[in-house]
């Protein structure tokens, strides 16, 4: 258990709502590296795991947010062009937000189902389905 005070401290560091539901939406911070004109993020196989989506749907949106090229190399991904950790953790926040967490509770025991040409949210929590945002 968490004292109060620890709790309020989180808090106020801002936390990411994905972390809201309950604590056990556990998703590990971005290790990103700048090398040369590139950026690494070593944990981005970790990430999608924890995220239980397919590493290349996360490739996908963070190549698309970040209009750059890139792939996955191994356990990490390998973007061209320099880019700040921070702006990596928001990227993957909005990914989180759009393509991970229910629209209806908010948690993210959900999974993509593909449908004819669509693809679906489901959530197992609530069993709410929402059209799922087109990367
Ligand atoms: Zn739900």
């Amino acid at each position: 258990m968490q004292s109060y005070e620890k709790l309020l401290e989180r808090g106020m560091k801002k936390v990411p709502k994905a972390s809201e539901s309950g604590g056990r939406f556990q998703i590990p911070g971005a290790r990103v590296l700048n090398q040369g004109m590139k950026t690494f993020i070593a944990n981005f196989l970790e990430i999608s795991q924890a995220l239980r989506r397919e590493p290349n749907h996360l490739m996908k949106f963070l190549l698309k947010e970040l209009a750059t090229s890139g792939e996955i190399r191994g356990k990490s991904a390998e973007f061209t062009g320099r880019f700040p950790q921070p702006l990596i953790e928001k990227k993957i926040e909005i990914y989180i937000k759009n393509h991970v967490l229910c629209q209806e509770c908010g948690k993210p025991d959900t999974k993509l189902i593909r449908k004819d040409r669509l693809v679906f949210l489901k959530c197992e929590a609530c069993g709410a389905k929402h059209p799922a945002k087109k990367i």
